[in-house]
């Protein structure tokens, strides 16, 4: 849902700044019922797998997406497993019943680990469905599914607003809600109606993990080991956990460099203690408690304002992709979820199948 809010703009001085909010707010026609916009794509993906393709997809996460596709699945009875890093199985939740149709594993290490674990799982990843497998890799940015269901924020806001904003923020960790923004808007432009010009990506990322703005600020198409020092602590230790991808689709053809490079964007970063900040204010202000990564895209928003970047005469979509978890919890009450087995990241596959077989 695209809408304004008066004091918002007021108190930024941009008359022209618009939200899209994907999470739960009734009163404003929100029903994200996992509170993220993880949920724009697992529903599309899952659906995109015919009934007879495989039995189980596979999702690495790192909380908000897990929480997306559990719930979808616990609608849907589709299977999945879920392989979440251990801090982030509190994360996982439902507000539907779900069955055995949804597995989770844990494992000891970060979302990358998540990551790696998932593809063994999944053997090769670009093995087509028709062979039957078991296990079907969801895919990630590549999965076309999951980057229309997200582009479809640039759709809310350009069917409210009736053109393409100038600037569109958002915190990002793989930067696949910015890829898919980007791809939305090539075929908005297609269409006439909205308007000829790409709208400037302003992507946010949570110091101390910044692989992509490190690397963007020297224009590499390349992330190194300089932009991620200390990588591990950096993800420990940033305000939003669902912000800290180690391998993001970025030098990849398509991926967030050449959207950046297409459409003159940026990417910036922000402080925990801002982020916090803007948590704060944007509760204040809208009564929304949002996720801590829209509150990161907040802070990113401010932080423009600061710098000048961005002034009263620009059209700007804030996308805030997630929140309302408050009210989740009054309106819909949540079950918590359970892992079926804890993990290393060195298990191999065939121990994996052992454990999801009993
Ligand atoms: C996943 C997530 C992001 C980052 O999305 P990407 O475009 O995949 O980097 C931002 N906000 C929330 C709430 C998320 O769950």
């Amino acid at each position: 849902m695209t809408f304004q809010n008066k004091a918002l703009s007021k108190h930024l001085g941009l008359p022209r700044l618009w939200l899209t909010f994907t999470g739960w707010a009734p009163e404003r026609g929100c029903y994200a019922k996992t509170g993220s916009f993880k949920e724009l794509e697992a529903y599309p993906t899952l659906s995109n797998i015919s009934a007879d393709c495989g039995k189980s997809m596979v999702i690495a996460s790192a909380g908000n997406t897990g929480r997306a596709f559990a719930q979808a699945a616990a609608e849907t009875g589709r299977s999945v497993v879920l392989i979440v890093p251990e801090k982030s199985v509190s994360s996982l939740w439902t507000v539907t019943e779900s069955k055995e149709n949804v597995k989770i594993i844990t494992v000891s290490g970060d979302y990358f680990d998540a990551i790696q674990v998932s593809e063994k799982l999944c053997g090769n990843p670009n093995q087509s469905c028709a062979k039957k497998d078991e296990y079907i890799p969801e895919g990630g940015a590549k999965n076309i599914a999951r980057r229309d269901g997200m582009g479809t924020v640039m759709l809310s806001a350009a069917e409210t607003l009736g053109r393409l904003p100038d600037y569109y923020f958002q915190a990002v960790g793989s930067g696949t809600g910015g890829i898919a923004a980007w791809e939305a808007s090539e075929r908005l432009i297609q269409d006439g109606r909205f308007g000829s010009t790409l709208p400037k990506l302003h992507l946010i990322q949570n110091r101390p993990f910044t692989p992509m703005s490190s690397a963007w600020k020297r224009r590499s198409r390349q992330i190194c080991e300089e932009d991620m020092p200390d990588a591990l602590n950096a993800v420990a230790s940033v305000y939003s956990p669902v912000l800290t991808n180690r391998s993001p689709p970025y030098g990849v053809a398509g991926g967030v460099f050449d959207a950046l490079t297409a459409c003159g964007g940026n990417i910036d970063s922000v402080d925990n203690c801002v982020a916090d900040d803007a948590f704060k204010l944007f509760e204040e202000m809208t009564g929304i408690d949002t996720d801590p990564a829209a509150a990161v895209a907040f802070a990113g928003l401010i932080q423009a304002v600061e710098e000048k970047v961005v002034g009263a005469n620009d059209t700007i979509v804030l996308n805030v992709t997630g929140g309302g978890y408050k009210r989740i919890e009054e309106d819909l009450g949540n079950i918590p979820m359970s892992s079926i087995a804890s993990v290393s990241p060195e298990i191999s596959a065939d121990e994996l199948k052992e454990i999801l077989s009993n």
